[in-house]
């Protein structure tokens, strides 16, 4: 085992001091809008801008409407100028940047920024998907508001305070006695499109147990001795994938048929020579982190 290979992650780099106590602050936004010092991240429908450096295109708040659906993220570690997100509305996006091409997805352009603006994209993507799809309250069906600083949505009717959420799940490298990992391929996905294993963790069930269920589930096997590597959020919408190795110990290799169709056993000298010709999972992604920490190697696909 290669366990010196550094675990790639780059979604997981920590950028901003979240300063949690300004949430509570009354009128923040109000002060940071007259202080003028707060730079101010506007996202469309999951989008950002970004600069000819390729980085992230922070709005000064005098062009920045506060109407718009703001969050305050934090104050950034090195310019320590508070960052607020802006989820603005079709309309003002267009103000701003008619041309729709200029906004940045993170699965795609995530690859090409800086750690911290990485980061600081991740965030707000996962605080701007639980606005968007948060708008009524679970118990009365009336439509929430957001406040503290866009960290809680509240129901007046009911009283209720509601809080972003964040969804476990465990993505897991399965290892067999011969050194090799066991690789699937959905069906929804391209022919020949492989990465590790991944499923939803369950309301009271363990991280562990879920590395051994979902193991059983999809892949008809027996897994053993999960041990965790690392996480990062993975914002689509709002999960957080937290990354295990786990032993393969018993039972025949059988695809679930559902989610998972095909499943094979990978050498590291088979996964190297087929690198170029397999899709195999993004540079972003921790599916790829936990290949190449097994593998003690960066893989070479001719990205
Ligand atoms: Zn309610």
């Amino acid at each position: 085992m290669s366990s010196e290979f550094k675990l790639n992650l780059p979604l997981a780099h920590i950028a901003l001091d979240r300063d949690y106590l300004k949430r509570e602050q009354e009128n923040l936004f109000h002060t940071l809008w007259e202080q003028g010092q707060a730079q101010v991240l506007p996202m469309s429908k999951g989008r950002v801008l970004l600069n000819s450096s390729n980085e992230l295109k922070f709005l000064p708040t005098s062009l920045v409407d506060r109407a718009s659906g703001l969050v305050y993220l934090g104050v950034h570690l090195e310019s320590e100028t508070p960052i607020v997100l802006a989820n603005v509305s079709d309309e003002v996006a267009r103000e701003f940047e008619p041309d729709s091409n200029n906004w940045h997805g993170l699965r795609r352009s995530g690859i090409g920024l800086s750690p911290s603006d990485a980061a600081i994209f991740t965030q707000a993507l996962a605080l701007a998907n639980w606005h968007e799809t948060h708008q009524h309250c679970p118990r009365c069906g009336g439509v929430t508001q957001a406040t503290r600083a866009g960290w809680v949505r509240y129901c007046s009717n009911d009283d209720l305070e509601l809080f972003p959420r964040t969804d476990p799940a465990v993505i897991v490298g399965v290892i067999d006695s011969e050194d090799r990992i066991l690789l699937g391929s959905q069906g929804v996905w391209e022919e020949n499109r492989y990465s590790i294993l991944a499923g939803y963790v369950e309301p009271g069930e363990s991280l562990e147990a879920a590395v051994v269920r979902e193991m059983n589930e999809e892949a008809g096997i027996v897994v053993a001795n999960p041990r965790y590597l690392g996480s990062q959020a993975w914002p689509f919408p709002f999960s957080l994938m937290l990354g295990y190795l786990a032993d393969y110990v018993g039972g025949t290799v059988t695809p679930d048929g559902q989610e998972i169709v095909k499943l094979r056993w990978f050498s590291k000298a088979e996964l190297r020579a087929e690198a170029k010709s397999l899709l195999l999972p993004g540079r972003l992604s921790i599916a790829r982190a936990i290949i190449e920490h097994w593998l003690g190697e960066e893989l070479d696909t001719g990205e």
